[in-house]
């Protein structure tokens, strides 16, 4: 019994709320869990709440423990607290005149919706049954109660499926010719409750148990192992929810939402969890009972019409509602049964929402004094934001679905069917269009930007399209199996249907829902509460948030989305466009340095050009540009028929060509001839870009506006290295500075991305001017894992817990982690203000920006759509790190 607050006395299992006291509050949630923490938390502040009590989640431990036994102690227990709520409640618990029935009903700690077990009415049998009939003279509400009761013990506990049951009452209201459970009359029900005894007997070869003590006993045992079941392991395994927690047990009195037409059942929130309108919404039934609102085996009613129906009740309501909402300073989600014309609360929790309405709600709750600031930025996850950014499909237009693959990059597209990367590029331009492959490559990324949305028939998740549509912001949906994709002859088949380059699809990416025709599009808001949070972030966090753009359109997007900067602007992307493929081709092809020389010159004036826009685009903010990185071999084509063509474009021989690329073949290329190992045996490629970059720089100045490039070398692992190539480089650019008559400053920095230059970052700082972690490459390095090969072993890693995550997409702060911290610790030793950065796909994911907080970084970089995630998980680490 460790850590369990101050307030839980020992050898205490069991714990009574009822008559407005409780044995415990919010305080025990862990061994209350949520559902039973809340009871007693409503029970103590005077809402009316049926009695009961809360088997702690540690008896689910020991219930395990002991060989899945419910041990005497325990129920002896149990037995006492029967007493109280026997006491407060009027009523006996197996009695023959005056019987109390108990609900049966699980509750972690966190709240699983639907994925563990309730039994309803337990303490019914034959004799209780009379009892009742006699004391509430009810005897239709007493057979629905019972053959209820029968039909969820037996499939709970007993393992006889539902529909047995199921189709016994179906038969039934088939031969009486009704449509409604509530039109069948006590006569009817009780028939039925022998047809449920029968099913009973026929599939487990005993009777369905008389002993309400025993009933009880099982139940308990059923809820807890409802803990284990396939879809609950499945749920707390992708939510995180640690598997050794347990539920609790709640065992109530029943209150009766079907006694007749001054009875009722409910849920309700106490704001609109959809829009987050401070709105009461919700739905009720009369003459219902638990289940039946979500069950959907009738409509329910709109709540604003209990209004019309029990308007004191309705009155009640909404002031246990606004206490509650003030109580808990949070949106509730509320189930209510109104027995006989009085109300009762069985459950309230922290209510589940949309991104919209979790912003909506934070703001204002603010402006209504509820929270503080920080608190609403605490309300909203970061990674929701990302249904905020992009344009979405209006929900109210009616479209035909025709297919459905993975949801893999949110967001909408509307265009017309377009079968390769240069088509798309070609006729982007004048129509709007989406990108149908089989699978995307490398040399799609121009067709992929030009297009409105991807569409792809094999891939997942962490596909090509995928990740580099999510790097976009682009609407992707892939890996749509159902689809039959003709590149050659463009078209794309669906069943029998076919469409062709002049079809409009349109594609959902958050559902991965592909539509015919052009579904309308309603535009991302970013101004409103969305903006109004934002500023608050911006307050409060320490972080700079920077952005991983390669041309000038994202950097425009990004800085809409509050960039301060770039951290990352990768020159080679910019290789892939166009004709620009050609003349690398042909520098990569040459023979000698003078050949090199002349290809290079025809890339010159292509990156200045993309400089240039870029810089304009970031005006007045600082722009990191990495020098070329990849293996040469990344821009050659591979395939005999590509070799041919590219022979015949440059007027060599195919032979040639196949030699060359040959030759630039490597074993591991991620560990070969890339970064600045090119810098260091081809000066002229980085003399190029450096000068393209600061003539583009030039030119920016001379207009009078601002800039500060700062030039980034890749893969420095010796001091040396970089040494070398910074002296290059200032060459350059001091030369082309001093000509131009100009006062501009610049920047020459190194990317930490090898394990050795983190180990010797004191004697890297003497030569940079600012450090920037490639965690992606520092990652891969680290563990040893090709980042590209790791999907055949990395999840199985993460299921067997020998890895907490994916460490690809979470910094593994006790590894990777420990050499940035490093890293940071050993430049600032040297300079103590050394700039300090992180540009991989860390730089996105909040858990990893508070790392890079907490260990003192200045800015993290991600892609465009990441910067408003960054902005808010930048101010929660703050906040966190304030309070813990
Ligand atoms: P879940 O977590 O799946 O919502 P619950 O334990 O909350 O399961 O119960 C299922 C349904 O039974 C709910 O609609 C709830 O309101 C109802 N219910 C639970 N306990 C009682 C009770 N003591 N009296 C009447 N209805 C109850
Ligand atoms: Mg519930
Ligand atoms: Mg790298």
């Amino acid at each position: 019994m460790f850590g369990l607050g101050k307030t839980a006395s020992i050898n205490k299992n069991v714990y009574f709320f009822g008559k407005g006291k409780a044995d415990g509050g919010l305080e025990l949630k862990n061994i209350l869990g949520g559902k039973g923490a809340n009871l007693a938390d409503m029970t103590s502040i005077g809402v009316p709440v049926p009695a009961g009590f809360t088997i702690s989640t540690e008896m689910c431990s020991q219930y395990y423990k002991d060989g899945k036994k419910v041990s005497d102690e325990l129920m002896n227990e149990i037995k006492e607290n029967m007493k109280k709520v026997e006491t407060a409640m009027g009523m006996v618990f197996g009695d023959h005149e005056n019987p109390l029935l108990v609900s049966v009903r699980s509750g972690a700690r966190v709240s699983m919706p639907g994925m563990m077990d309730t039994v309803l009415n337990l303490g019914l049998n034959d004799a209780t049954v009379a009892g009742l009939i006699g004391k509430t003279g009810n005897e239709r509400f007493v057979y629905d109660s019972y053959r209820r009761f029968i039909n969820m013990y037996s499939d709970v506990v007993m393992n006889v499926p539902h529909e047995h049951f199921e189709k016994e009452i179906t038969d039934m209201k088939v031969r009486l010719n009704v449509k409604l459970d509530t039109d069948l009359s006590a006569e009817n029900l009780k028939e039925l409750v022998e047809k449920y005894k029968n099913v009973v007997k026929e599939q487990k070869g005993n009777s369905f148990p008389e002993d309400v003590w025993e009933q009880l006993k099982l139940a308990v045992a059923a809820v807890f192992e409802s803990w284990e079941t396939p879809r609950a392991i499945k749920y707390r395994k992708m939510n995180g929810i640690d598997d050794s927690w347990g539920t609790a047990v709640n065992v109530q009195a029943m209150v009766f939402g079907n006694m007749g037409e001054t009875s009722g059942t409910g849920v309700a929130f106490t704001r609109n969890p959809s829009t987050g309108e401070n709105i009461f919404y919700g739905e009720f039934l009369m003459n219902a009972q638990g289940e039946d609102v979500v069950a959907g085996i009738r409509t329910p009613l709109p709540i604003s019409e209990l209004e019309k129906v029990m308007p004191d009740c309705y009155k009640q309501l909404v002031d246990i509602y606004q206490n509650l909402e003030k109580h808990y300073k949070e949106m509730q989600d509320m189930e209510f049964t109104i027995q006989d014309g009085v109300l009762y609360m069985l459950q309230t929790r922290t209510g589940k929402r949309t991104a919209k309405a979790a912003v909506k709600i934070a703001v204002d709750m603010v402006a209504e004094n509820l929270i503080d600031k920080e608190t609403a930025l605490l309300r909203v996850a970061p990674n929701q934001l990302d249904n905020l950014l992009h344009p979405t499909i209006d929900s109210k237009a009616q479209l035909k679905v025709i297919t459905t693959g993975l949801p893999a990059s949110p967001g909408a597209a509307v265009g017309k069917c377009c079968f390769s990367a240069e088509e798309a590029e070609e006729r982007s331009g004048k129509e709007k269009v989406v990108l149908v492959r089989q699978e995307t490559s490398p040399e799609d990324i121009g067709g992929m930007d030009a297009a409105e949305g991807i569409l792809t028939a094999r891939g997942g998740m962490t596909s090509h399209a995928a990740v580099v549509a999510r790097g976009m912001g682009k609407c992707c949906v892939a890996g749509c199996s159902s689809i039959v994709i003709d590149e050659k002859g463009k078209k794309l088949t669906i069943g029998e249907k076919t469409y062709g380059p002049d079809d409009f699809i349109s594609l959902n990416g958050s559902t991965g829902e592909v539509f015919e025709g052009e579904a309308p599009l309603a535009p991302a808001d970013l101004s409103g509460d969305f903006g109004t949070l934002m500023s608050w972030a911006d307050e409060t966090r320490r972080l700079k948030i920077r952005t991983n753009a390669d041309t000038p359109h994202d950097s425009e997007v990004a800085r809409k989305f509050g960039a301060e900067g770039i951290g990352l602007c990768r020159t080679e992307h910019m290789f892939f466009e166009g004709d620009r493929i050609k003349a690398v081709r042909e520098m990569i092809l040459a023979d000698n340095l003078e050949g090199r020389k002349v290809a290079l010159a025809k890339l010159l004036p292509i990156q200045k050009g993309d400089f240039y826009e870029i810089f304009k685009a970031m005006e007045g903010l600082p722009v990191t540009v990495r020098l070329l990185d990849p293996p040469l071999h990344e821009f050659v084509p591979h395939t005999p028929e590509a070799q041919a063509e590219m022979a015949t474009e440059m007027g060599i021989s195919a032979e040639k060509v196949k030699a060359r690329v040959d030759q630039l073949h490597e074993f591991n290329p991620m560990l070969g001839h890339r970064g600045c190992r090119l810098g260091i045996t081809f000066p002229e490629i980085y003399d190029m870009q450096v000068q393209a970059i600061i003539e583009a720089a030039c030119i920016i100045k001379k207009e009078g506006k601002d800039i500060v490039p700062e030039i980034m070398i890749p893969l420095v692992g010796t001091t040396e290295e970089l040494r070398i190539l910074k002296e290059n480089a200032i060459a350059v650019a001091d030369e082309i500075i001093k000509n131009a008559g100009l006062d501009l400053k610049y920047k020459i920095g190194t990317m930490i991305e090898i394990p050795r230059a983190a180990l010797i970052a004191d004697k890297i700082a003497e030569e940079a001017e600012f450090f920037s972690f490639g965690t992606n490459d520092l990652t891969q390095m680290t563990f040893g894992y090709s980042r590209d090969d790791s999907g055949s072993f990395l999840p199985e890693y993460v299921t067997k817990k020998i890895l907490p995550a994916d460490p690809f997409q979470s910094i593994d702060q006790e590894g990777v982690g420990q050499l940035v911290k490093m890293g940071v610790e050993k430049g600032r030793s040297i300079k103590n203000d050394l700039k300090v950065g992180v540009c991989g796909e860390h730089g996105g994911d909040p858990r990893s920006i508070e790392f890079f907080n907490s260990v003192g970084l200045d800015y993290v970089s991600c892609s465009p759509y990441r910067v408003p995630i960054a902005r808010l998980a930048a101010a929660q680490a703050v906040i966190n790190q304030k309070r813990s």
